[in-house]
């Protein structure tokens, strides 16, 4: 893949292990090389310590051999959402080689950290790195050789998969985005799925991200039939997503950048859709969910 994101952010720097905190220590045990992804987790954690929005934890660690790993998760209370916050969640990364949406979930909440405004009457949770071992090895499937975006709501052994159901499971959230990247695809696209709103959303969201990359054109996307780009109500079996079950269902998008574009154009145009999918949803708040 591509990235041509400022050097500081992307290059991996050598460091010092004593001097990484936990819980990257962990993640660092076998190659002493901080990946950027985590580097930039970790600024963020350390921006978290002192914000009256943001808050850091863990949702899991597990091991793959002899290397811990954990799934961090970023939670940010916008103003205004102390009685009833809307809650969405955001998933980056459950593919390892898709660095970029771990970046474009991490700029979407340093942003909001300036502009905390955007997120008002919301609680987001944001899972930068669905799949750590992925990301630390460069590859799409987890350590185990799994794709874990296929694993869900079927009984998986696979333990990330075990932790990010269990929070969608327990949180419930209104709304679900996942981010990835394709390289098969020269352009945005959107899976809508969920409730029926979630093409009002998509809409809106890919016009957004098209200011910063093009959109997919094309009536077969990803080998599914596609229509302006968005692809209804089909999808993988087992991909991240609520429990089937809920009522009334909440709206599940998926969002996928060209990964052979620019990275720096791929995060701006995530940052873009998932700010608009905040700005479109308020509206419809008032209204109930049951759409
Ligand atoms: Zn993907």
């Amino acid at each position: 893949m591509k990235l041509t994101m400022p050097r500081s952010i992307y290059l991996s720097k050598r460091v010092n292990r004593r001097a990484i905190p936990s819980p990257l220590r962990n993640c660092a045990k076998r190659n002493l090389e901080l990946h950027p992804v985590f580097e930039r987790v970790e600024g963020l954690r350390r921006a978290a310590e002192g914000s009256a929005h943001l808050s850091y934890s863990e949702i899991g660690t597990f091991r793959h051999g002899n290397e811990v790993h954990s799934i961090p998760r970023f939670c940010f209370l916008g103003p205004g959402s102390t009685e009833e916050p809307v809650r969405i969640g955001v998933f980056a990364a459950i593919h390892g080689d898709e660095p970029e949406t771990a970046h474009a979930a991490l700029e979407f909440l340093e942003r909001l950290l300036k502009e905390p405004e955007r997120a008002r009457g919301y609680q987001i949770y944001v899972y930068p790195v669905c799949n750590p071992s992925g990301i630390r090895d460069g590859t799409r499937h987890s350590r185990s050789g799994v794709d874990l975006n296929r694993e869900f709501w079927k009984g998986s052994k696979e333990p990330e998969v075990y932790y990010l159901e269990r929070e969608l499971g327990v949180l419930l959230f209104q709304g679900v985005i996942a981010l990835h990247a394709d390289n098969t695809t020269p352009g945005v696209y959107a899976y809508v799925r969920g409730a029926t709103l979630t093409e009002a959303l998509a809409r809106p969201a890919l016009q957004a991200a098209e200011a910063f990359l093009p959109r997919a054109a094309g009536s077969v996307i990803d080998g599914f039939a596609a229509q302006d780009a968005l692809i209804r109500h089909q999808c993988f079996e087992g991909v991240l997503s609520n429990p089937a079950e809920l009522h009334p269902a909440p709206f599940e998008l998926i969002f996928e950048t060209p990964q052979e574009s620019p990275a720096e154009l791929q995060v701006e145009a995530a940052v873009a859709a998932l700010n608009r999918i905040l700005l479109e949803y308020r509206p419809f708040l008032a209204f109930g969910q049951d759409l």
